[in-house]
């Protein structure tokens, strides 16, 4: 039962640069888009997207798919609790606050260390053993079940077949590793490692499994030396390759020095020690209270996203609104629910200026406007604010303080800004509004610099005066000014 497989691969960075891209857009037109930011990618739905395109081969591939979900159900509770990938009920994020839980019940008590060691293996999806595989499932669910049969029969023949369309590549037979992009193989993969929890057994050590991505973590440093020991035997029995230059060992701690013999080795080399850490998407630091890292990045993600929507300033607002809760929000808060106790001030601030560079882009002002000035523009309330309702957390001190000096910055808008037409007119935040920003603008800075005398950066103040009519001139002046002959369209062109 030969099948022909079309081409997905993940949004690693080594598969998005430009000469990958170009060279697949020229090579390969079997292409499966892999949706951006998500690390929980479903793979049944990919499936249902060939199935849509193609309608090829229908029936085989939907008897396939329905072996699949039967394959969960048969073997899920069989699954180690610490394998978190691919399980209904259990994401990403799930793992991850259950790791940090166990860091933060060790950290309770001072002068305690908790050594996490983050597992990296090669290919793993590629080298596992077919055979292996199929004596495992076996052993789960018994030689004769239907499912052992069907599946041991898939995994005995099939290669893969490069298509552009006009020609076909080489067969090329597989004898190892689970199919890619089916989904049946992350549960294939789990049952591969459901045996590997024995390593941890009589220990304190815990492991935090999704899919290939492992963490073992634990107090006792000479323990985790030996579960590693055993982890590499583990490997070995089972044909995966440890990534010894990708593993990477951290001593969380609640402060104090790094100590040289809390390293741990892998095969008799020494792990890297690092202090930081980016674990299913959240970056870990070694003193797990501070998280100014992962907002640092999930920000910059969002910003960066952001920059990739075009045409901004022509969308209606509310609907600009919509499509910054639906494309950009989720970038920017991914792991908020689990490290929101912990957020600083300053990094409440961080989150909020994703919120008001977005605005400021569908208002068409410039980047250093006041962002007290937007909210009032848009009719939007915080983001913090939103993300705490959304995510259904709690008031914290740190929250609080931002809110309250976001709060006290809206309170100290002058007040004729709110008389601006942006302010007292709707027309502007209509669909394809051209003069759009000339509104905002004038609301925002009443292009004062554009007549003031002073010429540096400054807030309009009483000494101001007016280049053109000599006379005193405050934020607004512009438009009752009697010698200005320009309009504000031809102020808003330099
Ligand atoms: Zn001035
Ligand atoms: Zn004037």
């Amino acid at each position: 039962m030969p099948l022909v497989y079309m081409f997905q691969q993940d949004n690693d960075g080594k598969h998005t640069d430009q000469i990958n891209k170009d060279w697949l857009i020229w090579n390969i037109s079997q292409q499966l888009r892999t949706p951006p930011h998500s690390p929980d990618l479903n793979l049944i739905e990919h499936w249902l997207e060939i199935l849509k395109k193609t309608g090829w081969r229908v029936g085989i591939a939907l008897a396939f798919y329905a072996q699949g979900c039967g394959l969960v159900v048969e073997v899920d509770n069989r699954i180690p609790e610490c394998q978190f990938g691919f399980r209904k009920g259990r994401s990403t994020l799930h793992a991850i606050s259950y790791l940090i839980e166990q860091i933060e019940n060790t950290l309770r008590h001072p002068g305690k260390k908790y050594h996490v060691v983050f597992v990296d293996y090669c290919k793993a999806f590629d080298l596992i053993n077919r055979e292996t595989l199929i004596r495992k499932l076996s052993n789960m669910i018994g030689e004769s079940h239907a499912l052992t049969t069907i599946i041991a029969d898939i995994l005995s023949c099939n290669y893969i077949q490069i298509s552009d369309e006009i020609t076909l590549s080489n067969k090329i037979i597989q004898t190892n590793g689970v199919l890619q992009g089916d989904p049946i193989s992350p549960v294939l993969f789990n049952i591969m490692t459901t045996d590997i929890t024995k390593i941890t057994e009589d220990t304190t050590a815990s492991m935090i499994m999704y899919a290939d991505d492992m963490a073992i973590g634990s107090s006792n440093i000479e323990e985790l030396q030996q579960v590693l020991n055993k982890l590499v035997r583990w490997a070995e029995e089972n044909s995966l390759q440890i990534n010894h230059q990708k593993t990477k060992q951290m001593n969380f701690r609640n402060g104090g020095k790094q100590r040289k013999k809390d390293t741990l080795t892998l095969q008799n080399e020494p792990l890297e020690v690092v202090q930081k850490f980016k674990y299913l998407g959240v970056t870990l630091q070694t003193t797990l209270k501070s998280y100014r890292i992962h907002i640092q990045e999930r920000a910059a993600a969002a910003i960066k996203a952001m920059y990739n929507i075009k045409n901004l300033q022509q969308l209606e607002t509310k609907m600009a609104m919509t499509l910054f809760r639906s494309a950009i929000a989720p970038i920017a808060t991914y792991g908020l629910n689990i490290i929101w106790g912990n957020l600083t001030v300053s990094d409440m601030g961080k989150i909020e200026r994703v919120n008001s560079s977005f605005m400021k882009r569908v208002l068409g002002v410039g980047r250093t406007t006041l962002s007290r000035l937007t909210y009032e523009l848009m009719k939007e309330r915080f983001f913090i604010e939103d993300i705490r309702t959304q995510l259904c957390m709690p008031n914290t001190p740190a929250y609080e303080k931002a809110l309250e000096v976001l709060r006290g910055k809206k309170n100290a808008i002058w007040s004729e800004f709110y008389i601006t037409d942006a302010m007292t007119t709707r027309d502007w935040a209509n669909t394809n509004y051209e003069l759009r920003h000339i509104v905002t603008r004038y609301a925002v800075h009443g292009f004062h610099h554009k007549i003031c005398t002073t010429k540096r950066y400054h807030e309009p103040n009483d000494e101001c005066v007016c280049e053109l009519c000599q006379k005193p001139c405050g934020r607004y002046h512009v438009e009752n000014c009697r010698e200005s002959k320009t309009s504000l369209t031809n102020f808003c062109k330099d």
